[in-house]
């Protein structure tokens, strides 16, 4: 039972009353024909009883229900039981296949018996597209008729068929109105008068006449609840769509994969970078010696000290702070030194002997560059270790060589004597200032005939990384005897410029994601527009605004989803060559690391960055009413 009371409707901006004061009561069942000429406000009536649109004035009673009193939920159920919509285009989804558009919202068990009502059983699994006008308008009532509404409401459902196809079309309509309300728009006289039961003339927005008046007054009770959708119905419409359009998909992928691609560049090589050069420092910097020595200075000012220091304080006391520390080398330490010696790649300890410091090797060192005379080979052999021809002064005095300036032959093959002991200049040793070794420079010698004796200082070279820590172990098991590891000193410098590289390729990356996002959002608007009159079809079936939601959020997940996963596999690809040329470049291996961390950085990134993209237009869809995604173009 359907019943407009005093319905009047003047759209919003526009003077003319499209529709006034409307009084009509429709039966349960029966076609109706709507006729008059273009204008006269039929569709307007149509949108009404279909809760498209309201009313400016008047009620539409639906059996219990006041229409204009449904909220959006009821509306919704509303939509999707108690009217379906036939309309002259069609409005089916080309992307779909027959039956994906009848069961667009809800499964239906008796498909088959529906598709052989309507003559359609064997285009089945058929795309619409290729169907004719006559089976499109066959798959739209099927659509309906799939929901089993109470009323059909048909907007010119014949305007665009030939006239046999019409006659067919209004057949069927006949069929259905034996049991269902079908209420027709038409401007076709002669249709109307062939098959409508009842027929409503209207002019300039009024009842000019009215073939028939109800009798009967059944009431119907209706109970509104959710309409639910199933995930799998989801899913499917997001698959469909997608395969569909997949040119304009593999394009948005690939778009959005170079903003994926230049972030994972950046990424996979400031880690690799990172990685790489962590490596590099820990090979070389290992390398550099620690250093003990009976007096330690406290190079290492930290801030922990002073923090410390300060903590000790309170007013009205001054307290005495040493920079130096006495360390008391015994033989146990020695012992322990010796003990490492596999670790180290040479030991070298250093004598005062009269003021004169001699340094003591393990083993004859290879890397040093003889640039006169000869390596060591003998006891009382010593090498004169230079740094660019340069010498400190005071360890040539302490062997009695006052001179400002020495020819290499003056100083091969001579001789001085330390405690009653002849020793003698064999060779000239150069060293250069980014050596490791350049803590070395002055008298060499490989003698041992100082063991007796306590060294002044000590200076391990570890053989790499793992054997440093080894080293390391050892010695800090002496508290009271403090290092010095050169290498902290200088790694503290290079971390430095490390990060300030990781910065930069930071900025990029952050670029590459603004313009990801821009991408995103643009291709998500595009697909919104491109669809807003399957949103509305959407609506009119009583989907809501969350399932719609999860339409576009869902594509644009797949979308996300698949373009990390050509990205991951692209970058994986070029990482080859670019590792090549990276390390042509810099010398170091590896630089661009594609590991399972970046895989799941690029997914969690794309993903979000889709949702993200797609939440202004999806915002855009809930704001659509139904009746203006209907008349877009
Ligand atoms: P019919 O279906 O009989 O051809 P309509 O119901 O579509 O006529 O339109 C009736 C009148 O209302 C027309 O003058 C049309 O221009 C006007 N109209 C329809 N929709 C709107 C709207 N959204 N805003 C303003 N005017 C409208």
């Amino acid at each position: 039972m359907l019943i407009l009371k005093n319905i009047s409707k003047q759209y919003e901006g526009s003077k003319t009353i499209v529709l006034n004061n409307i009084n009509l009561k429709f039966e349960n069942h029966g076609l109706i024909c709507i006729l008059g000429p273009s204008g006269c406000g039929k569709s307007t009536l149509l949108n009404l009883i279909g809760g498209l649109d309201y009313p400016t004035e008047g009620d539409i009673l639906v059996d219990d229900a006041i229409l204009g009193s449904l909220n959006k939920k009821d509306l919704d159920y509303y939509h999707n039981k108690y009217v379906g919509f036939i309309y002259q285009n069609y409005n089916l989804i080309n992307y779909l296949n027959v039956v994906d558009n009848i069961e667009l919202i809800n499964k239906n068990k008796r498909i088959d018996e529906l598709l052989d009502y309507l003559h359609i059983k064997d285009k089945k699994h058929q795309k619409v597209n290729n169907l004719s006008g006559g089976e499109k308008q066959r798959v739209a009532i099927a659509r309906c008729l799939s929901n089993d509404p109470s009323v059909l409401l048909c907007d010119e459902p014949t305007g665009a068929l030939d006239i046999k196809t019409s006659n067919e079309i209004m057949e069927l309509l006949k069929n259905i109105s034996k049991k269902k309300l079908v209420i027709v728009v038409t401007h076709n006289e002669e249709l109307a008068l062939q098959y409508a039961d009842r027929i409503i003339r209207l002019e300039d927005g009024c009842v000019i006449s009215d073939s028939k008046k109800i009798i009967k007054n059944v009431i119907n009770k209706y109970n509104y609840s959710k309409v639910k959708v199933s995930r799998r119905k989801i899913f499917n419409i997001i698959k469909k769509n997608i395969i569909s359009k997949y040119k304009r998909n593999i394009l948005s992928v690939a778009a959005f994969s170079v903003g994926l691609i230049s972030l994972s560049l950046v990424l996979g090589i400031s880690s690799g970078f990172n990685k790489a050069l962590e490596k590099e420092e820990k090979d070389s910097l290992s390398k550099y010696p620690i250093y003990i020595s009976k007096t330690s200075t406290n190079l290492d000012n930290s801030l922990e000290e002073i923090f410390d220091f300060k903590k000790e304080t309170d007013d009205n006391y001054i307290y005495a702070k040493s920079e130096t520390h006495e360390n008391e080398i015994t033989e146990e330490y020695i012992n322990e030194l010796n003990s490492i010696k596999e670790n180290t790649n040479y030991i070298v300890k250093a004598y005062l002997i009269n003021n004169a410091l001699i340094n003591v090797v393990n083993k004859k060192i290879d890397d040093l560059n003889i640039i006169a005379g000869s390596n060591l080979s003998k006891e009382n052999e010593l090498l004169l270790v230079v740094n660019n021809n340069r010498i400190n002064t005071e360890i040539l005095k302490s062997i009695n060589l006052k001179k400002e300036k020495y020819s290499y032959d003056e100083l091969v093959g001579y001789e001085f004597k330390l405690k009653k002991k002849t020793y003698k200049i064999v060779g000239i040793a150069s060293t250069s200032e980014d050596s490791y070794l350049y803590d070395l420079t002055g008298l060499l010698s490989i003698s041992d005939y100082f063991d007796k004796e306590i060294p002044s200082a000590f200076f391990l070279y570890p053989k790499d990384y793992e054997n440093k820590q080894i080293i390391l172990k050892h010695l800090d098991k002496y508290k009271d005897i403090e290092y010095t590891d050169y290498s902290t000193t200088i790694k503290k410098l290079s971390t430095t410029i490390v990060d300030a590289v990781s910065m930069v390729l930071l900025c990029f990356s952050m670029i590459a994601l603004l313009v990801s996002t821009i991408m995103i959002g643009i291709i998500s608007y595009i697909s919104v527009l491109e669809r807003i009159k399957e949103i509305g079809l959407f609506k009119s079936l009583g989907l809501s605004n969350r399932y719609i939601k999860y339409i576009f959020v869902g594509e644009n997940i797949a979308l996300g989803y698949i373009s990390s996963l050509v990205s991951y596999s692209v970058i994986k690809l070029l990482s080859i060559p670019i590792n090549n040329l990276l390390q042509n470049l810099t010398g170091m291996s590896n630089i661009l690391l594609i590991d399972s961390n970046l895989l799941f950085i690029i997914l969690i990134v794309s993903i979000s960055l889709n949702i993200i993209g797609s939440y202004f237009p999806i915002r855009k869809t809930k704001k659509l009413k139904i009746i203006d995604c209907m008349k877009y173009e």
